[in-house]
């Protein structure tokens, strides 16, 4: 018997249209409902039988913490019932990263979480949305995506959630894994190696249960000569938390030295990330220094400070960092 999959559809380019099938910059993303979707993949019948739950229509640059919450409460719905296989979900990939790597960490392990996404929209020439979910549904039907945690699967490869990134304004190659490559790739389905980082799931749902919002955490983006004024502004507005974006190897300005230290004293937690797109961030002997956030860039560094901070675990956030 066919897999029973629950396709959930957030929005985004994939379900994005345009008035002329040679544009794939001025199109309104988020605008078909799933049975349109659905409908524009020959062929997904045989893979699995689906049922569908549009559960936003939005450009997932409009996507909040709130969204993620909700978006994880409908995960796990459907992966408790018993007649429901695994989770197939559409989404934009403005912040794709972002979300992949929050229901990483927050929806059980087991059963399969299959993102997807396009970059051009749906009434493009040579759309790339219809096979990348038909790829996403042959994936989640298959028996290796069990316990793998959330996966990403776009441009015929198989991804991490949690390590993907969108490195690219336009190229349909834009979702990447840098420095860790993809799992695998579809045609035929296989895994090449396991997800490195597992933390899948690692944030019980009680501890998020009844949360309609995150705690407030803000990124800082620190350029040459960048004024630390930015940083009690943050504190002002509310955040209980600071990312920082810091040129190099998580280096820390001279000049933000103290403001950094009278945030941390008063409560805020900080945490340095960097800039460069990636690598990682070397933990520093110098205990006066705020915790490098390891692997994890700024967007991701928030979330697991989000997560800690909501959630009262510090000790979350240390073995994110690790
Ligand atoms: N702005 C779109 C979104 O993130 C871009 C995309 O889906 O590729 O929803």
């Amino acid at each position: 018997m066919a897999p029973r999959l629950t396709l959930l559809t957030t929005g985004g380019t994939i379900a994005g249209q345009a008035a002329s099938a040679a544009d794939t910059v001025g199109y309104t993303a988020g605008t078909l409902d799933p049975a349109a979707l659905v409908a524009a993949v020959p062929g997904l019948d045989a893979l699995a039988e689906l049922r569908c739950e549009a559960v936003f229509s939005i450009d997932s640059k409009d996507m909040t913490p709130a969204h993620w919450l909700h978006l994880r409460e409908r995960v796990e719905h459907h992966l408790a019932q018993a007649d429901c296989n695994g989770v197939v979900i559409t989404h934009g990939t403005d912040t794709l990263e972002e979300t992949a790597f929050f229901l990483h960490l927050t929806c059980p392990p087991g059963k399969p979480v299959v993102m997807t996404a396009a970059m051009r929209p749906a009434t493009a020439l040579s759309a790339d949305g219809p096979m990348n979910l038909y790829q996403a549904v042959a994936v989640a039907a298959h028996p290796g995506s069990a316990d793998q945690g959330v996966l990403v699967v776009v441009n015929g490869q198989i991804f991490a959630g949690a390590d993907i990134v969108k490195t690219d304004t336009e190229a349909l190659d834009a979702i990447a894994a840098p420095g860790r490559g993809p799992l695998g790739a579809t045609g035929p389905i296989r895994f090449f190696h396991p997800p490195a980082i597992d933390h899948a799931g690692s944030v019980a749902a009680s501890a998020l249960a009844g949360l309609g919002e995150l705690p407030r955490v803000d990124i800082l983006y620190v350029a040459a000569g960048s004024a630390p004024d930015l940083l009690a502004a943050a504190v002002r507005a509310g955040a209980r938390g600071l990312v920082l974006a810091l040129p190099g190897n998580g280096s820390l300005p001279q000049a933000w030295q103290d403001a950094v230290a009278q945030a941390r004293t008063a409560g805020v937690a900080v945490v340095r990330s960097t800039r460069t797109g990636h690598g990682r961030v070397a933990h520093a002997a110098d205990r006066s220094l705020p915790p490098a956030s390891g692997e994890l860039n700024p967007a991701k560094a928030r979330i697991a400070l989000m997560l800690a901070l909501a959630c009262g675990q510090p000790e979350l956030a240390t073995a994110l960092f690790a």
